[in-house]
């Protein structure tokens, strides 16, 4: 592990892949003409998730939360909306409503108003409040750790259930969002969009112990990284693992700009924080704002 020549702050944790590297990568890639072998994607994949592990050996879950039923309420609030803006709300939700049974009997409008700032915020307050109600009724005011009785609760779905059996009760569950499905596709985990297919094929390449922490890499990663829009290629440490390395940026600098969160130029001591294995809530209490 080295850091890249110039890149000031670029952590000496952070892996660097010279761009003849990456690039020679590619190409023999594109050259072999073969499909890959599925020993060859399981051994890369495997590959690729060490180094995301050694990059990001602090990735969680990003939303805050003490308990069970504080992850599923957050994350049922986190659709349509960022971590950041659900963790800037639930302090006060959690607060006036500390579990299933408050929440349950809470007066709909205080719920809207406590979570308005995260958008659709009728139809979430009415979800959370229902699936409390579930909670309550249903399961003696205890989350419940099955996928079937976790997706029959009210607004909960597949992927917010993983979320929940992963993080919550120690559960393999690998969740599938945005970052998942695109970071998948890109490094040639899945040709899939679905995301119950995309699940399938990547299941098929970790054990399951591995799933919650991949997880958690991946969307690390393409929140950093590995964007949407434009990858920072040239400062990524599986550049030259990646099927798709060259649809971002590869200039070494530039690409070192894209870099969000603790990444982000100017937030080097935050990096720091977390690599000297600072939590989340002792870096908030330290006045770091940890998203963008
Ligand atoms: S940043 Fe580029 S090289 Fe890295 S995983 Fe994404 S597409 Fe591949």
């Amino acid at each position: 592990m080295t850091s890249a020549p110039g890149q000031e702050g670029f952590g000496p944790e952070i892996r660097h892949v010279p761009e003849e590297k990456a690039r020679a990568g590619a190409a023999r890639r594109r050259r072999s003409g073969t499909a890959e072998t599925h020993l060859g994607t399981v051994r890369r994949a495997r590959r690729i998730n060490r180094i995301l592990g050694e990059t990001y050996p602090y990735a969680v879950a990003e939303l805050d939360f003490d308990n069970a039923f504080e992850l599923v309420v957050a994350t049922v609030l986190s659709a349509q909306t960022t971590d950041t803006k659900v963790n800037a709300v639930t302090p006060t939700l959690f607060s006036a409503f500390p579990d299933a049974q408050a929440l349950s009997t809470a007066d709909h409008s205080a719920v809207e108003e406590i979570v308005r700032p995260l958008g659709f915020y009728r139809s979430k307050a009415k979800s959370i409040i229902s699936l409390a109600g579930q909670i309550v009724d249903e399961h003696d005011g205890r989350v419940p750790e099955t996928l079937e009785e976790l997706t029959a609760l009210s607004g909960v779905g597949r992927k917010t259930a993983f979320v929940v059996m992963g993080n919550a009760f120690g559960l393999p569950g690998l969740t599938v969002d945005t970052h998942f499905g695109r970071l998948s596709r890109r490094l040639g985990f899945t040709e899939e969009q679905d995301p119950v297919k995309v699940e399938k094929d990547v299941a098929g390449l970790f054990p399951p112990g591995d799933w919650t922490m991949l997880s958690h890499r991946l969307i690390y990663h393409g929140r950093r990284i590995c964007h949407a829009k434009v990858p920072a290629c040239g400062v990524c440490p599986v550049a030259d693992l990646c099927p798709s390395y060259g649809s971002g940026e590869t200039d070494e600098r530039a690409a070192a700009q894209l870099l969000q969160y603790e990444f982000a130029p100017g937030r080097e001591e935050l990096h720091r924080r977390y690599l000297e294995g600072a939590t989340r809530r002792e870096l908030r209490e330290e006045g770091y704002s940890l998203g963008r």
